[in-house]
């Protein structure tokens, strides 16, 4: 009779064939017929190879030989009655190849689900798994919850309105609830033996990394961590982890740890203030407006980092979107820095449409980075034509797919084209663009303090594609395993 082993299987989240190893995370560790598993999420569209990428075919041509259009202001008729989707949703892909593959559940009596943070690649598709699991205990911190369950929200709205079957309904969302148990950094939790404690994870507001101890009949205990997306780093809106708290303990059997920035080379955060803080002054001075189209869960971060720059007491800064909507959880969740933040609102289109013709200087935040959804397209479009104004980018390096990645392309005073609630618009991008390239994912070196640190037996890399790992596992002289997905590691 052969003892009961630890697994650990990676449903996605891992390397899948085309070397893509982020989106649709879901980490299954298993002991018998016990299963915890980390993360249910959902895979963006831009982690789909270039033939699966849903309906928005990337728009190649040359905005030149079209025809321009302007803008029309005063036209109600112009409005949409409901404020577009955001990004993250748009790039959900549709149906199961968006999701981790849960066939691999099969035979697993009891189940814990730990989401360790707000992001939609890791609990995006949370519903849908309890649709199918409904006993399943779900982990998670009240700050990834409340994020998760906007994002959940934009995605059944977003299914009904592009006319796809949705992977989960308004009913299924409400039946989250009741099957979480809410925790937080320090959180120490038994299930069924098996011991969870949260650990700060830095990344984002409510991020935990989480220590699992699985008793093993008979003989000793397993011991793990998986890191979630981490942070050594404190970034300006939450801290960084808890390094102290994650490397104490006697070394582990296996860490699994994300890799999504192992084969980038960091900007110091000194020198990307500094370029931020230069071009709002040269933007200012000249009378512009900046406009940074930026992914919903960074504009907190943008919002904070302004405010240390001093640029709040000079300058108003508003924020649109979904971006707001994630500042609240900020704010309810007491952040310093966002007791007021729902004073920077931009709540209705007049607020927008005074904005723009105000002549006046302002900073405006607003979903998506991508500009594909969100207010970004339209805020683009008001204010690329004027050379006093800024357009910001999250990247310089933006997926060719991508609208916001024309941006960083076109010429000054050539014709771009963007589309807002499914409309082309044509304008001359005559203002200054600028990509801020704030992150928050550990750095390689870091990546390598952690395991020299915990000394695990064993290194699985996870959420990173394939380069990415490929530059860890030779940082780590090859003491590493570049997970693939539906492998089975044997702990
Ligand atoms: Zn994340």
């Amino acid at each position: 009779m052969s003892a009961k082993k630890v697994h650990v299987r990676p449903l996605g989240g891992s390397l899948d064939r085309d070397g893509h190893g982020i989106g649709r995370s879901g980490h299954l560790v298993t002991y018998g017929e016990l299963g915890i598993l980390f993360d249910a999420g959902l895979r963006p569209r831009s982690a789909l190879p270039p033939s699966e990428r849903h309906t928005h075919e990337p728009r190649a041509e040359f905005p030149r030989f079209r025809e321009l259009t302007v803008p029309v202001l005063d036209d109600p008729l112009e409005l949409p009655e409901v404020l577009p989707v955001e990004d993250v949703d748009r790039r959900m892909a549709v149906g199961e190849e968006a999701l981790p593959l849960y066939h691999y559940l099969d035979g697993i009596k009891e189940l814990a689900i730990v989401i360790t943070h707000g992001h939609l690649d890791h609990g995006g598709g949370l519903p849908f798994i309890l649709k199918h699991y409904p006993h399943a205990h779900v982990f998670i911190s009240t700050a990834s919850y409340a994020i998760s369950e906007i994002w959940w929200r934009d995605s059944v709205a977003i299914a009904e309105r592009e006319g796809f079957p949705p992977l989960y309904g308004d009913a299924d969302i409400l039946r989250v609830y009741p099957r979480v148990t809410f925790v937080e950094e320090g959180s120490i939790i038994d299930f069924h033996g098996v011991q969870l404690e949260f650990v700060r994870a830095g990344h984002m507001l409510g991020a935990l990394a989480c220590r699992f101890s699985i008793p093993i009949a008979g003989r000793r205990v397993v011991q793990g961590i998986h890191t979630g997306d981490i942070s050594l780093k404190p970034s300006e809106a939450v801290e960084g982890a808890d390094f102290a708290r994650l490397v104490s303990g006697s070394s582990p059997d296996v860490i699994m740890i994300e890799t999504t920035y192992g084969d980038r080379e960091p900007v110091p955060e000194r020198v990307l203030l500094a370029q931020l803080a230069q071009t709002i002054d040269r933007c200012m001075n000249r009378g512009g407006k900046l406009f940074f189209g930026a992914f919903a869960v960074r504009v907190q971060r943008l919002f904070a980092t302004l405010q240390r720059l001093g640029v709040m007491e000079r300058y108003p800064i508003w924020i649109d979107g979904a971006g707001a909507k994630i500042a609240q959880v900020y704010q309810a969740h007491g952040v310093p820095g966002f007791e007021k933040v729902d004073q920077h609102f931009v709540e209705n289109w007049k607020m927008r449409y005074d904005l723009v013709r105000s002549p006046g200087r302002a900073i405006i935040l607003a979903p998506s980075g991508t500009y594909e959804g969100g207010m970004a397209p339209w805020w683009f479009l008001q204010l690329a034509s004027d050379p006093k104004n800024v357009i910001g980018v999250p990247s310089r390096h933006m997926d060719p797919c991508w609208p916001g990645s024309r941006i960083l392309t076109t010429q000054p005073g050539d014709l771009i084209t963007m589309s807002f609630n499914k409309k082309d618009q044509t304008v001359p991008l005559l203002a200054e663009v600028e990509a801020f390239g704030f992150t928050a994912h550990i750095e390689r070196e870091e990546i390598l303090e952690i395991r020299d640190r915990l000394r695990p037996q064993n290194t699985l890399l996870i959420h990173g594609d394939r380069e990415a790992m490929q530059r860890v596992k030779d940082a780590a002289a090859g003491d590493a395993v570049m997970t693939e997905i539906g492998e089975l590691y044997e702990i």
